[in-house]
């Protein structure tokens, strides 16, 4: 086999790699999201590609079975379990790490053939408040930044984002920028300086969700000096008054910034006009994400500083196909194609497209709710796909327990996981490398995934262990698809559909792509419609989805700030700069693991002496959740009262330091995600 283009599979930069069966991977000069960098995740996988750990057949109650067997009993067990106790009892969990045409049949299976909106993503966790967020202010879930656009800024704001590890080829690309032109300036708002923080202009430490209230800050600053750009106001924007009222009133000490700092970011920001403000996980992964992301919006709203070269609030997506996953409707509350499940209109649409015999009327479970749901006995058979939540999931061990509540797990993955182990069957999935589908990266950039290993065992990519339970239950047209780009032909031809309904998600232009042409597409922003010669940006000239056209600034109050206490601290966390998620497949590389190779907590040196704590002891972190053993690292960079700890390590690799038992759950009501930090 020679060469083959494809997609890293790790964060939503979504680099263009070049791999051959022997695993040898460089980066794709041609592919501009990347232009041939890769970071050291992207340069190592072809460390990563042995068959240590992996899925090779399925398994029934821990058993080798044939998958005749296997699937016959998943169909039957969850067609049972709707004929008995319906639609809503039971659910599917699933992964920005899918493939779109996985996602896709995933969500028109729950969706439109048993008839129940349970089907929800890890993406919740990550990037629903950003969802959110877009929705009010947008009406629809608009990404209207391009990658170009950090090159082109004057001032570049990171809010919450760790952008040098954790998206880092985008970090990359930026430090060339500036090389180039020594006057961009980067500023970073992050209770920790980071690798990112160390290479800015400015950094401003914030206290932990103090972001709205820098934001409602700037804003009342962009009106005080005369910096509101009246005529796009008037014309494209609702609810400048209110949210202004709103924003005057917020205590900017809620930001724990002085006021010299306050007034260089002001100056910085107000000064220039061609702004992006980043945002990632830092500021969707918290009780009052939605609000900090409406809170950024705000001010781009106000100046008319969206829609146009080098400027614009830009979310920056954590998983490869997190942003597919929103397009297909991989969320419990949206319909495939940005169209809503409220919306009778919308409903129709996709049932008629899918000529299914029902369709979900209301919102299904969301993340924490679905896991809750399974405590409470209410799900009677369960599908987690290509994820794991015994790691993943804020509260751990009480998702472990709610599992074992489950009558019926099904679970499908590639190598063994804490999660496999609570599965009463395994189904095992062709890994990167081995499967072919597509992705959409952070800039709304459509690029292929394609196959160069042969599946391994009986391993099959998921898009077909899907169609194929569905086809048993009873739904054999509507899944007999023979190919990935079957899949495709008919989620774009249904886009287009959306389209009439006024939503941005268009790829309708690729319903009647040929085979030939699916295997040789070259990465594409969306939208790409059947009429449409060429495109502009969005909102360039508002044009925004609600039903006036206009977009909606929202008022937005900061969250209260709880009092610190001696020996009580807020728990941050995040990625390192050498592994991915759980490390199931990050963590098979020797070389990664050299970076930062045991689970560790970083604290202030300062807070440290003062209850007693040396560097390098292991320091047992407690919450009503749970505890977790870690090596303890002095950080200076660390806000004093807080303390940061990875999220990477499972009990697969460590007995006493996942962390996510110590989370707590509390979700955002804007985006109805977990909260993974401030735990106490
Ligand atoms: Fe992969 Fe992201 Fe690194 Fe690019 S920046 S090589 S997509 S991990």
């Amino acid at each position: 086999m020679n060469q083959v283009r494809t997609t890293c599979p790790y964060c939503g930069v979504g680099c263009g790699l070049i791999a051959t069966p022997k695993g040898e991977i460089i980066g794709d000069k041609d592919h501009p999201a990347n232009f041939g960098r890769l970071c050291s995740k992207g340069a190592a996988l072809g460390e990563t590609l042995g068959l240590e750990g992996r899925l090779l057949a399925p398994k029934i109650d821990g058993k080798r079975a044939d998958w005749d067997k296997a699937l016959d009993l998943v169909a039957s067990k969850f067609s049972d379990a709707v004929r008995d106790h319906g639609p809503d009892s039971v659910a599917f969990y699933v992964s920005g790490q899918l493939l779109t045409e996985d996602y896709y049949v995933a969500n028109k299976l729950m969706k439109g053939f048993i008839g129940s909106a349970n089907i929800d993503t890890n993406s919740r966790l990550c990037m629903a408040s950003s969802v959110a967020g877009h929705k009010r202010a947008f009406g629809t879930d608009t990404v209207p930044v391009n990658y170009t656009d950090l090159e082109e800024a004057d001032v570049i704001v990171l809010v919450g984002s760790n952008l040098a590890w954790c998206h880092p080829v985008l970090f990359q690309r930026i430090l060339a920028a500036k090389e180039q032109r020594p006057s961009m300036k980067i500023i970073t708002v992050d209770p920790r300086k980071t690798a990112t923080g160390k290479a800015a202009d400015l950094h401003l430490s914030i206290r932990p969700d103090g972001d709205t209230a820098l934001f409602n800050g700037l804003l009342v600053e962009i009106d005080r000096r005369g910096a509101v750009d009246q005529k796009y106001v008037n014309a494209h924007v609702n609810g400048f008054n209110v949210s202004l009222a709103m924003a005057e009133i917020t205590n900017s000490a809620d930001t724990g910034l002085s006021d010299a700092e306050l007034r260089a970011f002001y100056d910085l920001w107000i000064g220039a006009e061609k702004v992006v403000t980043v945002f990632s996980q830092g500021v969707n992964q918290s009780v009052a994400g939605t609000d900090k992301v409406n809170a950024i919006i705000n001010c781009h709203l106000a100046t008319g500083r969206i829609g146009r070269p080098g400027m614009g609030p830009f979310s920056i997506t954590g998983q490869p196909n997190a942003m597919g996953g929103r397009e297909v409707g991989g969320l419990a509350n949206m319909l495939a194609c940005h169209l809503d499940i409220e919306n009778p209109n919308h409903r129709g649409t996709v049932q008629k497209a899918w000529r299914s015999p029902t369709i979900c009327s209301k919102p299904g479970l969301k993340a924490v709710d679905l896991f809750q749901a399974c405590e409470q006995g209410k799900i009677k058979a369960l599908w987690i796909i290509s994820t794991n939540p015994a790691v993943s999931m804020p509260d751990a061990n009480a998702v472990i327990h709610a599992i074992g509540k489950v009558p019926f797990t099904v679970v499908t993955d590639v190598t063994h996981t804490d999660t496999t182990a609570l599965a009463d069957v395994l189904l095992p999935a062709t890994a990167w490398g081995e499967k072919s589908g597509s992705v959409t990266n952070s800039e709304r950039r459509i690029s292929r995934q394609r196959a160069f290993l042969l599946a391994p065992g009986e391993a099959k990519p998921d898009w077909e262990i899907i169609c194929e339970v569905a086809k048993r239950m009873g739904w054999h047209n509507a899944f007999s698809y023979t190919s990935p780009a079957d899949i495709f032909r008919e989620y774009a031809e249904i886009s287009g559909k959306a389209a009439i309904h006024g939503r941005d998600f268009d790829i309708g232009g690729f319903a009647a792509i040929s085979d030939t042409e699916y295997e040789s597409f070259e990465p594409q922003q969306w939208p790409v419609s059947r009429n449409t010669i060429s495109f502009e940006r969005f909102f360039e000239n508002g044009k925004f989805f609600h039903h006036d056209a206009k977009a909606r600034m929202l008022p937005v109050s900061s969250p209260t700030v709880r009092p610190d206490a001696i020996g009580v601290f807020r728990l941050n966390t995040g990625r390192i700069r050498d592994q991915w998620h759980t490390m199931t497949r990050s963590g098979k590389s020797a070389r990664l693991s050299q970076h930062l190779a045991e689970p560790f907590v970083e604290m202030h040196p300062d807070d440290a002496n003062q209850i007693a704590i040396k560097e390098t002891e292991l320091l047992e972190i407690t919450s009503p959740q749970g505890r977790a053993v870690v090596r303890v690292i002095f950080a200076p960079n660390v806000q004093r009262g807080t303390v940061f700890v990875p999220m990477h390590w499972s009990s697969a690799n460590s007995s006493t330091d996942r962390k996510s038992v110590v989370e707590g759950k509390r979700v955002d009501p804007g985006g109805r995600r977990s909260i993974k930090k401030k735990n106490k």
